[in-house]
């Protein structure tokens, strides 16, 4: 038994690895829809939603009961709003749109959604396929399967048309790279297949939340560095995909988040600064502070571009 306990622990632990890094892969994605911690209460409504009001109320969240990750968190997103969170890393950011989602359910507090009928409901009280047939998210890291870019963008809406993968492409300014390629839309991506670049990764995750068309739109901003050019104009796609839906901005760069009705500023879990790009700086606190550091950083990154292209 003793003989057997050290490669059991081993395959315990492996399996434990494996399942995070799963779940960090496809965390935002449905993938993991079937999970069991989330449950439909008895006598849940389907949410109709157009441009949903959504709110986080009081909310305090804990993965793990010994470490509290959310502390009275509140803030509101406007119907076709959008709310931008910025903060450092594992401050709680992606932490919000995982319950939005409902991959989780919170300990305390709620997050309202209010629906077309302009009733306000917990999303407990939402039938969770309901909820998650009306959010689309654009994730930090786009898992792409091994299968064709055509079923890659599909996978957004299974049942769309191929005239409307070919529109949703368009708009995510992937379609004249993906009709340059040899096998055009059958081209294999995925591990297996062509390495697209983060930048079209992203562009791939646009456009199947294009197909989606969600109410609200959650858009978890890769961490890695992209080029500015290609920044700039995902930045652009981003902007006008959110028009008139209610949208949750997880950013990594302040960039993105100038044009937000409201900011969030994180720290281990609290909101501790909120308010307009103009009233933040302002304000001369932490975001002011984040502000000059990547205005820095751009400079010189843009500097280095400089040099690399002349
Ligand atoms: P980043 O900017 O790096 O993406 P973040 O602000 O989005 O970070 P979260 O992903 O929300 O941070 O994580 C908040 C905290 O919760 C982190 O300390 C993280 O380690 C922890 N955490 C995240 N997912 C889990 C999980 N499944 N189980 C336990 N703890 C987790």
């Amino acid at each position: 038994l003793l003989q057997l306990s050290a490669p059991l622990n081993m395959l315990g632990m492996m399996y434990r690895e494996v399942k995070q890094a799963f779940t960090n892969l496809e965390r935002l994605f449905g993938l993991l829809d079937e999970r069991q911690d989330v449950q439909d209460r008895a006598g849940a409504v389907a949410l109709q939603a157009s441009t949903p009001r959504v709110a986080f109320e009081h909310v305090d969240f804990s993965y793990d009961a010994r470490r509290q990750i959310l502390r009275d968190v509140s803030f509101t997103i406007a119907p076709g709003g959008t709310v931008a969170v910025v903060g450092h890393s594992g401050s709680g950011k992606s932490t919000l749109a995982r319950l939005l989602y409902r991959f989780y359910d919170v300990d305390d507090g709620r997050i309202a959604i209010t629906d077309a009928a302009g009733d306000t409901r917990d999303v407990r009280d939402y039938a969770q396929a309901s909820v998650r047939s009306a959010i689309a998210i654009v994730p930090q890291d786009t898992v792409l399967f091994n299968d064709s870019i055509y079923y890659n963008i599909l996978y957004g809406r299974p049942g769309a048309s191929g005239a409307e993968v070919e529109q949703a492409a368009r708009a995510a300014h992937i379609h004249d790279l993906i009709v340059s390629l040899p096998d055009g839309y059958e081209s294999q991506v995925g591990e297996r297949g062509l390495k697209l670049s983060g930048g079209e990764k992203q562009r791939v995750a646009i456009a199947r939340a294009l197909l989606k068309n969600p109410a609200i739109l959650i858009f978890d901003e890769a961490t890695s560095a992209l080029d500015s050019r290609s920044e700039r104009s995902i930045q652009a796609e981003l902007d006008r995909i959110a028009i008139g839906r209610t949208t949750l901005v997880i950013a990594h760069r302040l960039s993105t988040v100038m044009d937000a009705d409201e900011i969030l500023v994180m720290d281990s879990g609290r909101i501790v600064e909120r308010g307009t790009h103009a009233r933040l700086l302002a304000l001369s606190g932490h975001y002011a502070q984040m502000w000059q550091l990547q205005q820095q950083e751009q400079r010189e990154a843009v500097a280095i571009e400089a040099a690399a292209e002349s």
